[in-house]
């Protein structure tokens, strides 16, 4: 059961008294779904404010208040690509969490609309993993590279460069690594990345993704927390939204890293992706 219809059953179950004293039964039910303790603070003084002076008087009006309050922290994010430049696009984020597949499905949707996409196999890690983004590549008619063997990430993107412009290719989107040996590895390597591209980007624009598993719960925040301290991530995006995540975390996350979300993913095909929209994903959140 997801945090609103735990609320509301809370809710309907007390009097108005009741109430107006629950602040810790509020900021207990938010925290155990992960948003933290300053936003389940906040999220509980706010039905409680609104309790007392009983404008919250059924599910909507209750809706509409916790609604309120989470979206002033949710900012949607719209990728920018300049024409007539290469373009890269840099997924990041921890192993599992589905960089390799969001690659594929946005490789997808620049295609669609008619833009030239090279797809880069910067997962260096495992050999698998280049196969996968070729695999992806072959399936839906999009050039991929990736080295014949295990290496270093950093170069496949200088090479990516290199391809793309021979090829005319308006958009790059690269692949990495979700492990490495340590994580201090795996940041030091994406540091090598971002510089590269930083220095063969010209006036293309760059943008770069932390991928996120909606399904995982605490540990989201630091995995989060691991990535934009040290590499400056434009915009989330959260896959796996199809398997009823909980959403407190990336809440969290966007209220606290000062992170817009990009795109949101419902599923393993190469169509379950969609644009953030804030109004949308709080419906679908609030239920
Ligand atoms: P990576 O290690 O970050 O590159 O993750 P992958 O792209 O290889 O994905 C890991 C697993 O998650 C695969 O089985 C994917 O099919 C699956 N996956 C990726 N995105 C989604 C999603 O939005 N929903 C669901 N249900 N599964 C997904
Ligand atoms: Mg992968």
């Amino acid at each position: 059961m997801g945090f609103f219809s735990k609320l509301k059953d809370l809710f309907k179950s007390q009097s108005q008294k009741e109430r107006e004293r629950s602040i810790e039964e509020y900021e207990d039910l938010f925290l155990e779904s992960d948003f933290g303790s300053s936003l389940s603070s906040s999220l509980a003084s706010s039905i409680m404010s609104e309790a007392k002076s009983e404008r919250v008087s059924d599910d909507a009006s209750l809706k509409s208040i916790v609604k309120s309050e989470l979206s002033k922290y949710l900012y949607e994010y719209k990728i920018n690509i300049t024409p007539s430049e290469q373009n890269l696009i840099l997924l990041l984020g921890v192993n599992g969490v589905g960089k390799t597949t969001t690659c594929a499905k946005l490789a997808l949707i620049y295609k669609n609309k008619g833009y030239n996409v090279l797809l880069s196999g910067a997962d260096t890690f495992r050999a698998a993993a280049m196969d996968q983004i070729k695999i992806h590549g072959q399936k839906l008619g999009i050039d991929a590279i990736a080295p014949e063997k295990a290496g270093n990430p950093a170069a496949v993107i200088y090479d990516s460069f290199d391809v793309a412009v021979k090829n005319k290719k308006d958009i790059i989107i690269a692949d990495t690594a979700g492990r490495l040996h340590t994580k201090e590895n795996l940041v030091r390597e994406m540091e090598k990345v971002d510089k590269i591209v930083s220095s063969k980007i010209g006036n293309g624009s760059y943008t770069k993704l932390l991928v996120l598993d909606g399904t995982s719960g605490q540990n989201l925040y630091s995995q989060a927390e691991v990535f934009s301290s040290s590499l400056n991530i434009d915009a989330l995006v959260l896959t796996k939204l199809d398997s009823g995540a909980k959403g407190g975390a990336v809440i969290k996350i966007a209220k606290e890293l000062h992170l817009p979300i990009a795109y949101i993913c419902t599923g393993e095909g190469y169509s379950d992706i969609e644009e953030f929209d804030k109004e949308k994903y709080l419906e679908r959140l609030l239920v």
